[in-house]
């Protein structure tokens, strides 16, 4: 079989990328071993704050922006082509501290950005509880980054898919064992059920991105992490922006239903949701928010992050010609999928991504990995 990209991985990387290459008019195979979507990108989340993920103005935090500056439109677009509903919501993020010293960060921070003129707001206690009445009396203050966004990864990681296909991606049931390469170049990928030959290979595998023989990536570049997601349920509805804490965080759901996460553990890929996991994110939510303590846990679930040394996505081109990278994303690959399309079906195709890709290059992970 031949084509012109093969995308191994069918997350929210591997579908995003996919639905721009093909409405580039390329023929494009996505080669998913299990369900596409079912992984990482419908356990996030959903949470799309580049003012809380990004920390420091630079290169990531463009890197987030220009996503966030994407996504309204690209939510349009999966939708109409799906006719799904995401949930996509833009009420703003709060980080809240319940603390002297957590204020005393948060300050900091809001210097650094105002001083870069990027968008932050600083409320005092009684201000962030005139916006969120169900929030924690001990809130000294917050940062509201008014202009950002939340929604539904599950329904949008299978709108994507959806999207991808009629835009001509075709998907396939397959796991790659290897990426294949002559005269060094990447020329397609051996599966489970045989070779394809492509002019281009997108690894989008996720967390497990180095499982695949040939990946051309420095040992460590990509390890899974595990959060955990407990779902609590309030009637009526108990709160309406995301809320985080300098400890985790909560994500409204309009119905009612509150996501509490996450936990960060480097247990390899043991997907079990544990007492100590659900003690700790139920914990911090109910810091943020006490009356939480009385709602009913309906829903608890994990899956494991891709997450590179210093937590920032992988992306282009690497060592390999004809092999791009789409993996790595970390904590932020919801939100930045939009981005991470545009600029890897850039790349493909040989044209200019519409951000300077070099910060993001697997070329700086060498440096990082020696120092540890
Ligand atoms: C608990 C939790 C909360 C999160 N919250 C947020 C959030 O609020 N906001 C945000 O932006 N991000 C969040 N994230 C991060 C986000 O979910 C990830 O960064 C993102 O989903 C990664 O997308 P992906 O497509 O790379 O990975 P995945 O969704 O894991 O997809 C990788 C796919 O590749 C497939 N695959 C793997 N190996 C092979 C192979 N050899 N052959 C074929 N297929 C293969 C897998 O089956 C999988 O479907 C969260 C993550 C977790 C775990």
């Amino acid at each position: 079989m031949r084509t012109d990209v093969v995308v191994v991985g069918a997350g929210i990387q591997g579908a995003s990328v996919a639905l721009r290459l093909a409405q580039s008019g390329r023929r494009v195979i996505v080669l998913e071993r299990a369900i596409p979507g079912a992984e990482a990108s419908s356990a996030a989340g959903g949470i799309l704050s580049p003012g809380v993920e990004a920390l420091e103005p630079g290169p990531f935090y463009a890197l987030c922006r220009a996503s966030l500056a994407r996504y309204a439109g690209f939510v349009r677009e999966v939708e109409a082509s799906s006719g799904m509903s995401v949930g996509y919501r833009a009420l703003g993020t709060l980080e809240v501290a319940l603390d002297d010293e957590h204020a005393r960060v948060l300050a900091g921070r809001a210097e650094k950005l105002e001083r870069e003129g990027l968008p932050v707001q600083v409320l005092d206690g009684a201000a962030v509880r005139v916006l969120e009445p169900g929030l924690s009396e001990q809130a000294r203050g917050a940062l509201f980054f008014a202009d950002e966004a939340s929604l539904d990864p599950r329904p949008l990681a299978r709108a994507v898919y959806v999207a991808a296909s009629r835009a001509g991606a075709t998907f396939l049931t397959g796991e790659v064992r290897r990426i294949r390469t002559e005269g060094g170049r990447a020329t397609g990928v051996d599966h489970a059920g045989g070779r394809i030959d492509a002019g281009a290979v997108v690894l989008a595998a996720g967390s497990w991105s180095l499982l695949v023989e040939g990946h051309g990536l420095p040992a460590g570049a990509v390890r899974p992490v595990r959060g955990q997601i407990a779902v609590v349920d309030t009637r009526p509805p108990l709160l309406s922006r995301v809320v985080f804490s300098g400890n985790g965080y909560v994500v409204p759901r309009p119905d009612g239903r509150i996501l509490c996460g996450s936990t960060m553990e480097d247990v390899g890929w043991e997907k079990a949701v544990t007492a100590g996991g659900l003690r700790h994110v139920l914990g911090v939510a109910i810091e943020i928010a006490p009356p939480l303590a009385q709602a009913p846990v309906v829903e608890t679930w994990s899956n494991f992050r891709p997450a590179s040394p210093d937590g920032e996505p992988i992306l282009g081109e690497g060592t390999i010609p004809g092999l791009f990278y789409a993996t790595g994303h970390t904590r932020n690959g919801i939100l930045l999928a939009p981005i991470t399309a545009d600029a890897i079906a850039a790349a493909v195709t040989g044209g200019v991504p519409p951000v300077d890709l070099s910060p993001f290059s697997p070329a700086r992970l060498g440096a990082i990995l020696r120092q540890r």
